[in-house]
């Protein structure tokens, strides 16, 4: 069978990316149709990324918080037990309602969701294996590819997402393991590892840098969230590289080396979980079958316009070039059906924030101390601490700071570093003011409303030209 009418574009995929062009397609007009094989769509972010993750870390908190932050909040709590079956089923209600409102919005859209696995038969066309048994299949004066990623293993580990897991396994274990190892430090398993540590795991972090956090993060407030998660029971490896790995006995066992030279070491583990990263997903994609091209890590080579050597067909998102992260996603994909319909779009890859869910949060935005230091870019620098913010303290919730760095001579924001409670909200005021090319001065002179953390950015601004009044 074939469904016959042509198509104004087929999206392979329906995760951030894919449902999102998807929707922006049928809002504009286009006919569309949107080929994905999971049984449901949202893709990563949605049934085992962000969403997934983020029920876990708030309720993880909670429970953390009720163990060892009331007495001296005039809180007395009794017997405090985890169901961990329960904590599983109120994430899985977040993310099923929020996958089935991506279906209702494609029917209010008029796209077309084929649930089945698709790969190029030839450049216009898309042969789909069912979900459901049988194949068709779809053609598209346009075609976007946005199939996303998968977890990048590691070798002689094999993912059995019990004792050897992916983020996916950590999203859904059925005990709280005794001991688990982190292989690499950066937001998965910064994040994934709170969850389990704040659930009662002993949980150490093997990083293979001397800093933890993954790319972008500024080297100062990564010590800092090093100090405050080490506080909070995460144990750290730093600059040491697993070597290789065992799981045919009890306990998996992972040969470690300093990566400087030092003793190498065993450490074992009741969960080893893997996130060293993420690689482009083009597996069973059928690329050849339309001359397409990846790059040496897998991605799929593209121009600015999102267009791959086949023009009719583009690319975006977590399989091709830029930050994986759901946000960039998303921008893509409403860029991309703007050049298909209007025949223009536009991203500002310099403005994408970053934000790591722990407690304290962690976000930040433009370029970090280093960054500005490689390139020979005079810069600023403001900070101000939450211990002198008023909210925070009424919160007694007051680690971290922010810190702005701007252009000596402008006063532009460059960029902004926040660690600290509600780091992920407040950074999308840095955002802003960054993507409309604000000095310090502009965020300073702006009232801000008192008592809120917010202030804390004001007066961050304040002291990278002035100085601070709180501190
Ligand atoms: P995906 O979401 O991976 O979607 C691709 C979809 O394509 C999948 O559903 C797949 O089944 C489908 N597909 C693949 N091949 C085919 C085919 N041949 N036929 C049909 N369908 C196919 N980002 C953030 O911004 N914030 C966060 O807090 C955050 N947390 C995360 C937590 C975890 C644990 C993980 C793993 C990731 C997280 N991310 C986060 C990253 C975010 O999930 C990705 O950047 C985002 O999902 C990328 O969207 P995408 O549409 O490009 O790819
Ligand atoms: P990452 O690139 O952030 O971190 C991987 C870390 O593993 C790096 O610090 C690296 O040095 C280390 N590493 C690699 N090999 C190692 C080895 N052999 N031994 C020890 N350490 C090793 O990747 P990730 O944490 O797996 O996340 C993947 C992607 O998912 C990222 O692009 C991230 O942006 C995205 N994500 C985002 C969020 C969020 O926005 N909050 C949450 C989760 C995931």
């Amino acid at each position: 069978a074939s469904q016959a009418e042509e198509k104004d574009l087929v999206i392979i995929g329906g995760g951030v990316a894919g449902y999102v062009a998807a929707i922006k397609a049928g809002q504009e007009g286009l006919k569309v149709a949107c080929i994905e094989k999971r049984g449901a769509l949202g893709g990563t972010c949605l049934n085992v990324g962000c969403i997934p993750s983020k029920s876990l870390l708030n309720n993880s908190h909670l429970y953390h918080q009720i163990l060892h932050d009331t007495k001296n909040r005039g809180i007395e709590v009794g017997d405090v037990k985890l169901n961990l079956q329960n904590m599983m089923k109120a994430k899985e209600t977040s993310v099923s309602g929020l996958t089935k409102g991506i279906e209702f919005l494609f029917k209010k859209n008029g796209v077309e969701y084929i649930k089945g696995t698709g790969s190029f038969a030839d450049e216009h066309t898309v042969k789909v294996n069912l979900n459901d048994g049988g194949e068709t299949s779809v053609t598209g004066k346009n075609i976007l590819i946005a199939t996303g990623s998968e977890s990048t293993p590691f070798p002689g580990l094999e993912f059995d997402e019990k004792r050897v897991i992916t983020s996916t396994g950590a999203l859904s274990l059925e005990k709280v393991p005794e001991k688990m190892v982190v292989i690499g430090g950066g937001i998965i398993g910064l994040e994934m590892g709170s969850v389990w540590s704040r659930l009662g795991a002993k949980v150490t972090v093997v990083e293979f840098l001397n800093q933890i956090g993954g790319p972008g993060m500024d080297a100062e407030i990564s010590k800092q969230a090093q100090k405050l998660l080490k506080k909070q029971g995460i144990d750290f490896k730093l600059g040491t590289k697993v070597v290789s790995g065992d799981a045919s006995g009890e306990l998996v066992k992972l040969e470690v080396d300093a990566a400087k030279g030092g003793k190498p070491e065993t450490i074992e583990a009741d969960v080893v979980l893997v996130a060293i990263g993420r690689r482009p997903y083009t597996a069973g994609l059928g690329l050849e079958n339309a001359g397409l091209e990846v790059d040496e890590r897998g991605r799929v080579v593209i121009d600015s316009e999102y267009r791959t050597k086949a023009s009719h067909i583009r690319c975006i998102g977590d399989v091709t070039f830029g930050p994986m992260l759901a946000h960039k996603a998303e921008e893509e994909a409403v860029a991309a059906i703007e050049y298909i319909k209007k025949g223009y779009g536009h991203v500002n890859y310099g403005v994408i924030p970053s934000v790591m869910y722990t407690h304290p949060e962690v976000a930040w935005v433009g370029q970090n101390e280093q960054e500005l230091k490689d390139q020979n870019i005079p810069y600023k620098v403001g900070t101000f601490p939450f211990s002198a913010n008023s909210r925070a303290k009424t919160n007694l919730d007051t680690d971290g700071m922010v810190k702005m760095l701007a252009d000596p001579e402008t006063d532009r924001l460059l960029g902004c570093h926040i660690i600290g409670p509600n780091a992920g909200e407040m950074i999308a005021e840095a955002t802003l003011a960054l993507e409309y090319g604000a000095s310090t001065e502009d965020i300073a002179r702006t009232c801000h409303a008192h008592p809120t953390l917010a202030e804390a950015f004001k007066e961050a601004a304040m002291a990278t030209y002035s100085k601070a009044i709180h501190f």
